[in-house]
């Protein structure tokens, strides 16, 4: 068998050519493809569209024998099996939703070399007699798609998928490569020691997707926010928009199809006749807005989705990229939008803490919001900070493709505001949201105000010179900065932290961002 052959990139050219259609390999393929052709292992780091399936089913054609792959979702594992089906290639699937005889009959095409690929979903993989049955197999490869499903501190964590090192244990000599689009450092190391990759050759390409544009925007109003947003820049469009709740979900996506956007929700708690419609929906019929939690996405492959707008803060600079990286795979200009404001900073830290996980999680995953709170309020190219944050450090010019770039905040010295507004809420006793603050701030006679004899403490109307646009500002930047805290209950009232003193006695400085008034500027102007 020529598998290691020279030849191996020329019959590969022609496979992609005449199988799939495609004149040219991108970016990594080639390489990747080569090295798992001759037998290496290897792993491949490659942003959402990238390219990523490609690099195991042209080898899974170079090479002779099954290939196997891992897939953690079915719909992901039906679909690439379609595809394959219409170029020709013989693949198959095994999974939960088909007979004993359709699954019996796939096994026995295993054996018997009648496949050229097997998609199977890892818990099914792990059972004994499946092991047994590969162990009768001629296999080609092993490919671990999501790979990051092996981080215990991802959201997306498959406790079978740490299993999977059995895989290299059992079939030393087959080839495995594990694929994701999540790049950090921790998740990186993670993969390689639990599906044992020591010595795998490690393929990283960029993480920057130039053809979206990166917008964040304070939030006053999210959903009328959303609607201008959509009707200025995206009318017509298909989108998705991430929603925290599912009960979000639901209200928004009502809200919009009653001011005209043909837009459909889509949760787990619905039913899977409703979800599988709406999902057909998206794919098959022009500008639907898909209102969503993250259980969509994953495995969705539609070319033309020509924004993604959060309406809640994700979880972590992973989730954010991942999200918003289902916009604009085929390369043409697309936007990535977020109102973010204190609620969401209150909203993820009480998640955090309130949540039953082990101290060690907590921390991890505090910190991971606080990368992502510091891209949200990043005064520098936003796209910088992100591909910095995915190790990327030599992309260090300003993009010209997001919000700051084209729309510099001002920074100004906001250290005698934070001063009034820390006093503010030690004078309050500790115990109001930063709507009842800027009130009393303002000097507004509120009925509140005076009920709690507001209007008599020494911060009653010190904060007449900036606006209340500007105070939350102020309140949502000091809560990200950790200089103010929210109680654990949820009621929202805002109390100092240890950090607060050097602020109060004058000893630390607090730059602010300011968000300038949106120049109208047309997103359709700069295309890809
Ligand atoms: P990923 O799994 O990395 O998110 P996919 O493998 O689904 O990405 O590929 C994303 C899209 O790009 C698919 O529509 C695929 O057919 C297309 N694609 C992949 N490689 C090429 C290529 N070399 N030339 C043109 N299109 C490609
Ligand atoms: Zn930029």
């Amino acid at each position: 068998v020529s598998e290691a052959s020279s030849d191996t990139p020329s019959r590969a050219l022609a496979i992609l050519k005449d199988i799939f259609g495609y004149p040219a390999f991108r970016g990594l393929q080639a390489e990747v493809i080569t090295h798992i052709a001759g037998g290496g292992d290897c792993l491949v780091l490659m942003p959402t569209g990238g390219g990523k399936s490609l690099c195991y089913q042209i080898p899974a054609l170079l090479r002779d024998g099954v290939a196997v792959v891992v897939s953690p979702l079915i719909a992901l594992m039906q679909d690439q099996v379609a595809a394959l089906h219409e170029a020709g290639v013989r693949a198959a699937f095994l999974n939960s939703s088909m007979t004993q005889a359709e699954a019996a009959a796939v096994e026995r095409g295993m054996l018997t070399g009648m496949h050229n690929l097997i998609y199977v979903a890892p818990e099914r993989l792990l059972t004994s007699r499946f092991l047994d049955l590969l162990s009768r197999t001629h296999l080609s490869l092993f490919a671990i798609d999501e790979a990051h499903c092996v981080s215990q501190w991802g959201h997306d964590f498959r406790p079978e998928y740490i299993q999977l090192s059995i895989l290299h244990k059992r079939f030393p000599n087959v080839p495995r490569i594990a694929l994701t689009a999540t790049a950090d450092n921790v998740t990186r190391e993670e993969i390689v020691e639990r599906l044992g990759l020591n010595g795998a050759r490690i393929f990283i390409s960029s993480f920057d997707r130039p053809n979206i544009r990166y917008q964040i925007v304070d939030k006053v109003n999210g959903r009328a926010q959303l609607l201008d947003f959509i009707r200025a820049e995206h009318d017509g469009d298909a989108g998705i928009v991430y929603c925290l709740s599912r009960r979000k979900v639901e209200e928004t996506a009502a809200w919009l199809v009653g001011k005209g956007i043909r837009a459909l929700a889509y949760h787990a708690g619905m039913g899977a006749p409703d979800r599988s419609r709406n999902q057909e929906q998206f794919l098959r019929v022009d500008g639907v807005v898909m209102v969503a939690t993250i259980a969509f996405g994953m495995g969705i492959d539609k070319p033309d989705v020509r924004f993604v707008a959060h309406l809640d803060l994700p979880k972590s600079v992973e989730g954010y990229y991942q999200e918003t990286g289902r916009a604009g795979r085929d390369g043409q200009a697309a936007t990535a939008w977020m109102a973010y404001g204190l609620g969401d900073v209150v909203q993820q830290r009480r998640m955090i803490e309130s949540s039953e996980a082990e101290p060690q999680f907590k921390r991890v995953a505090s910190a991971k919001l606080e990368a992502l709170l510091a891209l949200c309020e990043s005064t520098t190219c936003r796209r910088v900070r992100l591909l910095g944050y995915f190790g990327e450090s030599s992309t260090s010019s300003a993009c010209g493709n997001c919000d700051v770039c084209l729309n510099p905040p001002q920074v100004w010295d906001g250290t005698v505001a934070a001063q009034k507004a820390l006093s503010c809420v030690f004078r309050t006793d500790q115990r109001f949201g930063a709507g009842h603050l800027i009130d009393v701030l303002r000097g507004n006679e509120t009925g509140r105000v005076t009920q709690w004899g507001h209007d008599k403490v020494s911060t009653f109307g010190i904060g007449k010179e900036l606006d209340e646009k500007t105070w939350r500002a102020v309140f949502r930047q000091l809560a990200a900065l950790g200089l103010l805290a929210a109680d654990v209950e949820g009621h929202g009232s805002l109390h100092l932290t240890a950090a607060s003193r050097a602020v109060l006695n004058g000893s630390q400085a607090v730059p602010l961002r300011l968000q300038p008034e949106r120049k109208k500027t047309s997103a359709r102007t700069g295309s890809a």
